[in-house]
């Protein structure tokens, strides 16, 4: 199949594009190296993936790339370009999630529309839709109430997703991650940044008093699931949950670093954000009945996995990339040299 992948430079659709191109499809990936995180990240995301000859790779914005040409000839788009993130979005800042994840939305499904040629349309939702449910496991026909902006732009982005099927016929899937881990996550996100302070051998910050849960997934479950969305019939129209199925506290993910790395983390405990759920926790019998899935690989796994990685990078950095930094996003400069 020609695939069409958006934010392909980015944690999981970096990981989408590898699979799509180890089944054999061919794959045009758009990333705009939104500033979220730095670029240098993005960039490695992709690395090895220039040996794939078919794999393109376009840098542009979703609000500006001549859009109905890309999709010419495409098969299934995958659509995971985004403004991530439950902390960030209030005040000035909206806007940046606005457009990322409303404005560009809207753009790609107009010209999906008008290439008429798109068989499928996986577009990337979040367990932020949700917000503080008043019942957990969560299952898809809990009313929606985010209480973070990101989760109001989500809720826009899953309606016009819809709006599109009812339409146009426009074949859509919705898929509604769960705190999604492992290789390359994001660098804002807890588990990397549990991983850095293992590395550099400062606390561990944690937002709240660390008995707040999450259903984690392991982001080769999410990419499974992505495939599932793009090959079932069934698929068609439905808004589904894609979780671990377990839900974990944060001092747990904490003993669990612990216990597979063998060193001892402090952590500090700081004030909780606004636009955090407390606890998240997901019902996904409704992906298990129609596209089969099952989350494959446990947390204990998927933790050493994301650790032996962060482990690699942060020996892998030279000091190019520290100076411009910021401290939050990891590495202390020379901390990988120190352990050598
Ligand atoms: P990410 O930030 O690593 O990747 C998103 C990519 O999209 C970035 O590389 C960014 O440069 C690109 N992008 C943003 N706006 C763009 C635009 N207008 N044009 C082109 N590219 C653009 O995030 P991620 O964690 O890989 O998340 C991928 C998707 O999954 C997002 O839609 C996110 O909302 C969703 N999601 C993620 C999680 C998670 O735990 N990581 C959970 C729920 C939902």
């Amino acid at each position: 199949m020609r695939c069409l992948v958006t934010g392909a430079a980015g944690f999981i659709g970096s990981h989408l594009v590898e699979r799509l191109l180890m089944e054999g499809h061919e794959v045009c990936g758009i990333d705009a190296f939104t500033d979220c995180y730095p670029r240098q990240i993005k960039e490695r995301n992709i690395e090895a993936l220039s040996a794939f000859s078919r794999f393109d790779f376009i840098e542009g914005d979703l609000l500006r790339l001549p859009l109905v040409s890309l999709l010419d000839g495409v098969d299934w788009v995958f659509h995971l370009a985004a403004q991530a993130g439950v902390r960030r979005g209030w005040g000035n800042e909206f806007v940046r999630y606005v457009d990322a994840n409303v404005l560009a939305t809207q753009r790609l499904l107009e010209a999906a529309v008008r290439a008429g040629n798109v068989r499928r349309f996986i577009c990337a939702s979040s367990s932020a839709v949700y917000g503080e449910a008043a019942r957990l496991p969560v299952d898809e026909l809990t009313p929606l109430r985010p209480v973070s902006p990101y989760g109001v732009t989500k809720v826009a982005t899953e309606q016009l997703c819809m709006l599109y099927h009812r339409t146009y016929g426009l074949p859509i899937v919705i898929l509604r991650y769960f705190t999604v881990y492992g290789p390359r996550q994001r660098p804002d996100m807890a588990f990397y940044r549990f991983c850095c302070a293992l590395i550099n051998q400062q606390p561990a910050l944690v937002y709240g008093d660390g008995l707040q849960t999450r259903d984690v997934t392991y982001v080769e479950d999410v990419v499974e699931a992505n495939l599932l969305a793009a090959s079932v019939p069934a698929a068609v129209g439905t808004v589904l949950n894609i979780a671990g199925g377990v839900q974990v506290s944060i001092r747990e993910v904490l003993d669990l670093l612990e216990e597979i790395s063998g060193s001892r983390l402090a952590v500090k405990f700081l004030d909780e954000q606004r636009g955090e759920a407390h606890d998240t926790f997901a019902d996904i019998s409704r992906a298990g009945h129609i596209l089969g899935y099952s989350p494959r690989v446990g947390l204990r796994e998927g933790l050493r996995r994301e650790l032996e990685y962060v482990v690699s990078y942060a020996y892998s950095l030279t000091p190019r990339f520290y100076p411009d930094w910021p401290l939050d996003y990891g590495f202390r400069p020379g901390a990988g040299e120190e352990k050598q």
